[in-house]
């Protein structure tokens, strides 16, 4: 089996499950308990924050765990706009997450007006139009760190400057870059931030929002006092040591993670773009995450190539892989001006962890036969 959906989620390291496993029993009490097995419990989700602020540059108390990156987004963007009823204006971008963009559809029946910054063929977004649209009925801008689909990297520090001149709040769902790139939290702009464990090798299930200290939001659900009153609910101790020891691993091996991928990314870019004619890359050539691969090949349809190469144990994605259960063209591509075509001929490949060069160079043998067979057999195709 050859994994390449690593933008989908990732297979957990075997170090984090270790982490994780004695608070399943040994170690399981509610950490809310004011016993000693409590305190241990709590001596761990503290130490997870402090792992998580070290790697975002924040404070421990700018943290709120969640169940993962879509209650992250759902809570910055629904907890600001409870939290006050002045200004009734979001701005996200044309290209996020659906846990952005449904949030967002979703907030219009309070009232909101929504409006959605258009990208560049690349898919950056355009920071004139987004100048032009922050104003003093803006309550919050949200738009994504690094694209799940193109791997695109965002102009975070210019964005959160126009956004700020407003007094407009900054929040940025960074599911795909925490943990694959440097981010810090003070120099940036941003004002809350989404993240995901199992993007980074951590566990499913689990994710944080970080808030800068002094920014308002209304929990999502209403509890005990947990999480500073935040977010009501039992914690998931081995989930928060997962996400924690994964942080940990990401900020020693990091950077030499990110050279290997790139490497092995650009190896199969290569490879591929030398035997298949008429291959196009979508997203930014440079200023795009390290393991991102996301190709159109005309006259093919994704899900057909997909197939073939799931039948060779290679397992890639069409588009979004939250949303390759439907044969709708991918929103991403086609806000980036791709004809629908082009973006249902797409397939992305996502390098991770555990890959080798071994994975990429069968991926290279493989492709091109059952791209050139697809080809045959549309009505399109003249070789
Ligand atoms: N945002 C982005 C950019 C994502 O890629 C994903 C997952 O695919 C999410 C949010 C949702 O995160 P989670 O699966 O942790 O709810």
């Amino acid at each position: 089996m050859i994994y390449l959906d690593y933008n989908a989620t990732t297979p957990t390291d075997s170090r984090v499950v270790e982490a994780m496993l004695p608070y399943f029993h040994d170690i399981s009490a509610n950490p809310s308990s004011i016993h000693t097995a409590g305190h241990k419990a709590r001596e761990a989700l503290e130490g997870s924050r402090t792992a998580l602020a070290e790697l975002l540059k924040s404070r421990n108390d700018e943290i709120y765990f969640t169940s993962g990156g879509t209650e992250a987004d759902n809570t910055a963007i629904k907890g600001t706009s409870f939290a006050q009823d002045k200004r009734k204006k979001i701005i996200t971008s044309a290209i996020e997450h659906h846990a952005v963009l449904t949030t967002c559809e979703y907030m219009k029946k309070f009232g909101f007006r929504v409006v959605k910054v258009p990208v560049d063929h690349y898919g950056v977004v355009d920071l004139d139009f987004l100048e032009q649209e922050v104003d003093d009925n803006t309550l919050i801008v949200s738009i994504m760190h690094a694209n799940n689909e193109v791997g695109t990297i965002e102009p975070l520090e210019k964005i959160g400057e126009i956004v700020h001149r407003h007094g407009v709040i900054f929040h940025t769902d960074a599911v795909q870059t925490v943990g694959k790139i440097p981010i810090d939290v003070r120099t940036s702009g941003i004002d809350m931030l989404s993240l995901s464990a199992h993007k980074f090798c951590g566990p499913k299930g689990i994710g944080a929002l970080y808030v800068r200290k002094g920014v308002r939001f209304d929990p999502l659900s209403h509890g005990g006092h947990h999480e500073g009153g935040k977010r009501a609910g039992t914690e998931n101790v081995p989930g928060i040591v997962g996400l924690g020891k994964a942080c940990e691993i990401a900020l020693d091996e990091m950077s030499a993670e990110e050279k290997r991928i790139r490497k092995l990314r650009d190896r199969l870019w290569q490879g591929i773009s030398e035997r298949i004619p008429e291959l196009k890359l979508n997203g930014h050539p440079e200023k795009r995450l390290a393991n991102t691969l996301n190709v159109s090949v005309k006259y093919v349809e994704g899900e057909s190539m997909l197939l073939q190469l799931d039948a060779r144990g290679i397992f890639a994605s069409s588009g979004s892989a939250c949303t390759s259960g439907s044969l709708e063209a991918s929103h991403v591509l086609l806000a980036m001006g791709l004809p629908h075509d082009m973006a249902h001929g797409s397939l992305r490949f996502s390098c991770g962890r555990y890959n080798t060069e071994r994975d990429i160079d069968k991926v290279i043998e493989v492709f091109p036969g059952i791209v050139e067979k697809l080809r045959v057999m549309s009505p399109l195709y003249r070789p």
